[in-house]
């Protein structure tokens, strides 16, 4: 069934709504993809007693707890002390992690606030995880039978102390086994009419899928320790046969990697001309490590004049076609491809809404284009949803299409429209 798990996440401004509880989410997503099963969440303000109550029972309900917030080094920071009440014993400093601490600040030559000296405690049986990016160690424990972490409470130090240090110790553990098949330009219900056959509730591996962000993905997971792996990589194989040519990568992949990954090892380059996505592509692209070696960046032309003037859109063309035209999105991916460079050009044009659509381009219109070395081709889409999802879809289509343009590979995608 997959072996189960409980997250706890701590602070007051959790239990007031201020700051919505996305750690349980993050985890339980992570803790998914390696073959765990949350069936608990729980949120407890910043009390020691109440922090230990949970630990307690969480731990004697499941084998893995993770605890995240309430590590900081303010006085309303009690989650190491709430694990030492629950282990009886006392905290003592952790020597290594106060060398690191201290290093810490004097690396920036500031002076170590003696409060900050909370931080290096952990309860003697505990064992100290490393934090690249704050200075808050997590703690990792036994508990009885289950494995228990305490971990940072802001997102940006929880992530990688996770992917880092957690997700490794799990992985070790037999039975935790996922394969996660992500694709992008189908609906769900076609796309899971499409592996009907491998999605019964009682097949072994259960495959399901799920959408988020219009990502599809196919989570095949093994119920039971008799499944190999090979087992679990064959129904991957189905899955990605029945789902081509929408399938772009695995697990934690995303559009954007996937595809920097294939213009790496193309030694290609990309360059965008964005006007509805606002520069969501550029962003997308450049949040990889390494983009610089594949993106030779992009422009954000809005108004009409800056398609002309930055990317020799005709004056004509705008004036005849209107900006959300083939002609004018094939005219900008042209632009940037020549302009910057670039092996590739891409462009969005579109009405992003909520207002400026008409009967003929509603609301959701956008033409995309991609031009490479043989010519240059555009799409149209109407896209649903408001303004933000609108945005989003257009440029993950938009990276679609280049992964397209480039495998040589074509299909109609989601939301696309005879043009
Ligand atoms: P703490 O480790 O309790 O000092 O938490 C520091 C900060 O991390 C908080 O102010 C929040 O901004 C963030 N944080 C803590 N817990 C969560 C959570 N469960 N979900 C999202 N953000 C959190
Ligand atoms: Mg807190």
């Amino acid at each position: 069934m997959g072996r189960l798990a409980a997250t706890i996440s701590i602070g007051d401004e959790l239990l007031a709504g201020e700051t919505l509880d996305s750690n349980a989410r993050l985890l339980a997503r992570r803790l998914g993809n390696v073959g765990w099963r949350v069936v608990r969440h729980r949120v407890v303000g910043d009390d020691q007693s109440e922090i230990a109550a949970q630990i307690r029972d969480a731990a004697s309900a499941v084998e893995l707890v993770l605890v995240t917030g309430g590590l900081g080094p303010t006085a309303d920071d009690v989650t190491r002390e709430a694990l030492a009440e629950v282990l009886d014993e006392s905290l003592v400093p952790d020597a290594e992690a106060e060398q690191v601490l201290r290093a810490f600040f004097a690396g920036r030559g500031y002076r170590m606030p003696e409060s900050n000296l909370r931080q290096i405690m952990r309860p003697t049986s505990a064992r100290m995880l490393a934090n690249h990016r704050g200075t808050a160690p997590g703690i990792a424990a036994r508990v009885g039978d289950a494995m228990v972490f305490l971990l940072p409470g802001p997102p940006h130090e929880l992530t990688p102390m996770f992917d880092d240090s957690v997700a490794t110790e799990l992985s070790a553990v037999p039975g935790a086994r996922t394969r996660v098949v992500r694709a992008f330009g189908m609906g769900e219900s076609a796309a899971a009419e499409r592996i009907a056959s491998l999605m019964s509730r009682e097949s072994e591996p259960l495959v399901g899928t799920t959408v988020s962000g219009s990502v599809l993905s196919a989570r095949i997971r093994a119920r039971l320790d008799e499944t190999t792996d090979r087992q679990l990589d064959a129904i991957g194989e189905q899955v990605r046969d029945a789902w081509a040519p929408y399938v772009f990568g695995k697990d934690e992949d995303t559009l954007e990697c996937a595809l920097g990954r294939l213009l790496d090892d193309r030694s290609l380059t990309l360059a965008s001309a964005e006007s509805c996505s606002g520069g969501l592509v550029g962003w997308m692209v450049t949040r990889i490590a390494g983009s610089s070696g594949w993106y030779r960046g992009g422009w954000i032309t809005y108004e009409n004049q800056r398609k002309h003037e930055d990317l020799g859109v005709p004056l004509d063309t705008l004036d005849r076609q209107g900006a959300v035209s083939r002609a004018t999105a094939e005219a900008m991916a042209c632009g940037a491809r020549e302009r910057a460079g670039a092996d590739l050009g891409v462009s969005t044009t579109g009405i992003a809404g909520p207002g400026g659509g008409n009967d003929e381009k509603p609301v959701g219109t956008v033409w995309i284009a991609v031009a490479d070395a043989e010519g240059v081709s555009a799409r149209r889409f109407v896209f649903p949803g408001d303004r933000s999802a609108v945005r989003d879809r257009t440029a993950k289509a938009a990276l679609q299409l280049v992964r397209f343009r480039v495998l040589g590979l074509d299909a109609p995608l989601l939301w696309e429209e005879p043009s």
